[in-house]
């Protein structure tokens, strides 16, 4: 999801916000399609009036009685929803619902201990509050794992230094055993985000196409006896496809990779030596290296850059992100996999795979003694349920290259 289409106002709803559809609250708004995402709206547009019917009607029953109070607070309160924004001078719609955010969690910091219903409104305001203070913590790791280059790798270092002193010193602090426990805390954080090919915690990741269409990918080629038989395969069913290819196979086999752009796919970038078992962990210099190393040969070899990358088995390290973006890259994981690198069995295989639905990425393999049987019933399914239109939609953007086409089989199933 693009960041600019989170219409949320409040931290708290940018953190589950997304392109929820507007809610439409003005016609100037309407005019110009924007609005608060709608459960935020919703919450908001019931919370605030009624907290500010509250206040308003606390002070007016002690001050006039029960029946004057309850009977002056209405119209009170709909002047105050009506002229505080021209008083806190509030120009857009977003700062209108920020100020009154703030004003409804200073009040409730203040009348907390009333007890009653005034109590239990504080109560729901303080909460909201603490749970926006997280979700700032939230949005602002998440913006800074977009840093890329330099500053992103500075940054992440500086984090994998704090979060391990900050375990010494719990250590020093509070005895070993909490140390310890810190540490296992660190290691599982980690390991989530490291392992988990879909996780977003140290960056964003594309795992599914973001619309109708369905995206072949297949890793660790080029391959001798694999590759022309999936692209005669893929071409028989009118199909492009993103082929991760691995700097040092490009460089055994250019005129695999040239062969694979000549027929329309697209190269994505799936490291220069494949270093599944150690890239988890590499230092930013071997990530650099590993990343910028297959990126030079394809593009010396196809005389294209690649604009997509993809870990070794998924598994993202903590520089993966700034070292990609840098190059140009965006990382790319899958939501379909059938484990055809390991498993033997093509039927097995498949079942994992299939059925495909709308929006998948495909993860699949060449090199394998099974990877023409798996493309081929991948490719059977397809077919049977997607009218193929490779002048259409489009996931991914355009290459920067004029030589690639549309990599996705699109259509409605
Ligand atoms: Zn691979």
């Amino acid at each position: 999801m693009n960041p600019t289409d989170n219409r949320a106002v409040s931290a708290l709803f940018r953190v589950f916000g997304g392109a929820e559809p507007p809610v439409v609250a003005e016609a100037h708004d309407f005019a110009t399609r924007r609005g608060m995402h709608r459960h935020e709206f919703r919450v908001f547009a019931i919370l605030v009036p009624l907290t500010v019917l509250v206040g308003i009607g606390e002070g007016l029953v002690r001050l006039l009685g029960p029946v004057a109070g309850v009977l002056l607070s209405v119209p009170l309160a709909f002047l105050a929803l009506n002229l505080l924004p021209f008083i806190l001078v509030a120009r857009s719609q977003s700062m209108q619902w920020r100020l009154w955010f703030a004003c409804c969690v200073g009040w409730a910091v203040f009348r907390r201990e009333a007890g009653g219903i005034v109590g239990l409104m504080s109560y729901v305001w303080l909460a909201l509050g603490v749970m926006s203070l997280a979700a700032v913590l939230v949005l602002g790791w998440s913006a800074s794992m977009r840093w890329r280059g330099k500053p992103g790798v500075a940054w992440r270092m500086f984090l994998l230094v704090a979060v391990h002193l900050g375990a010494a010193g719990v250590g020093i602090k509070f005895g070993w055993p909490w140390a310890v426990l810190c540490g296992a805390g660190i290691a599982g954080f980690f390991c989530w985000a490291v392992l988990n090919p879909y996780s977003r915690i140290l960056g964003p990741v594309r795992g599914a196409t973001g619309d109708d269409s369905i995206l072949i990918t297949i890793d660790d080629g080029p391959d001798p006896h694999d590759t022309p038989l999936l692209l005669d395969l893929l071409d028989r069913h009118q199909t492009k496809a993103v082929f991760f290819m691995i700097g040092e196979k490009v460089r055994a086999h250019p005129e695999l990779a040239r062969e694979v752009i000549r027929r329309g796919h697209e190269i994505g970038n799936h490291t220069l030596t494949h270093p599944q078992a150690s890239f988890w962990c590499a230092s930013p210099w071997r990530t650099r290296r590993e990343i910028a190393g297959c990126q030079q040969v394809i593009e010396e070899t196809t005389g294209i850059k690649p604009r997509w990358f993809r870990a070794p088995v998924g598994h993202r390290n903590l520089f993966t992100h700034p070292v990609a973006t840098e190059l140009g890259l965006q990382v790319m994981a899958w939501n379909r996999r059938g484990f055809d690198a390991v498993e033997r069995d093509a039927g097995k295989v498949l079942a994992r795979i299939l059925p495909l639905h709308p929006g998948d990425i495909v993860l699949l393999h060449e090199s394998t003694p099974i990877a023409e049987q798996v493309l081929g019933g991948v490719m059977e399914s397809v077919s049977s349920h997607v009218v193929p239109d490779l002048s259409g939609s489009s996931a991914a953007p355009r290459p920067p290259e004029g030589g690639t086409t549309d990599k996705e089989v699109s259509g409605d199933r």
